[in-house]
């Protein structure tokens, strides 16, 4: 049988100056083509997992996947918790202006590469790339419309998304005269709002996912209606 040509990428600083950082710099180097999937993989990622990923990639959404390849999103795996000390985490940089320079990356552990979490982890991280492509009018009117369908006795989609909306609420609690109120309000209603979303898309494309966290008041169908008059997301 003639070999497969493999097409490879080498991400060096100029494509990801986001990885000038120290910790980052594991995300620079050889990436190669996934021959099934078209997807680019650290060239050390085994077959099994970029044919796990691979699959999973395309049970997403058709416009997640579209974007992601716009994007030339890349992909590694790690036996632990990520760099950033997560399950799954995406790595980008969307201040960038030219979309080359954006350069996602999302790392996955082998916790998020098991049956049960691949699809909701792997829709998650694709869903932040959804989140920050979108124009900051489309994400203030998402935010807007979070704010005024939650309140105290709001339970979220998941206990990893409660605690961003815990902090929010509580942020709400510091007086006005303090001089960081403003910016902490502002900060922990942006965490929880991308948050939300993320794990919104992949609870509403997952229904079993984080089904052992029970009593949740979201009204789910509300959201993805939202999401996608909002956000342009069809789910
Ligand atoms: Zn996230």
């Amino acid at each position: 049988m003639p070999k497969l040509l493999v097409r490879k990428r080498v991400i060096t600083h100029s494509e990801r100056p986001w990885a000038f950082c120290r910790k980052y710099q594991r995300f620079l180097g050889v990436y190669a083509e996934d021959p099934e999937s078209g997807l680019y993989f650290c060239e050390f990622t085994s077959a099994t997992i970029r044919m796990r990923i691979g699959r999973a990639f395309f049970g997403l959404p058709e416009q997640l996947q579209r974007l992601c390849l716009q994007y030339q999103v890349t992909f590694s795996a790690c036996p632990g918790w990520t760099v950033n000390g997560n399950s799954s985490t995406l790595y980008a940089d969307f201040n960038e202006s030219r979309k080359e320079r954006v350069s996602p990356h999302i790392e996955m552990s082998l916790r998020s590469l098991s049956d049960e979490l691949i699809s909701p982890h792997l829709t998650h991280e694709a869903s932040h790339i959804w989140w920050r492509h979108q124009t900051a009018e489309r994400r203030r009117a998402y935010c807007q419309f979070l704010v005024a369908s939650s309140n105290a006795d709001t339970v979220e989609v998941s206990d990893y998304v409660q605690e961003f909306f815990r902090d929010w609420r509580r942020s709400l609690e510091i007086p006005d005269s303090e001089g960081y109120a403003k910016p902490h309000r502002a900060c922990y209603l942006e965490q929880w709002v991308e948050e939300s979303f993320c794990d919104t898309v992949a609870k509403l494309l997952v229904p079993g996912y984080r089904s052992q966290w029970s009593g949740s008041t979201v009204d789910l169908e509300l959201r993805r209606h939202k999401i996608r008059e909002l956000m342009l997301l069809e789910l």
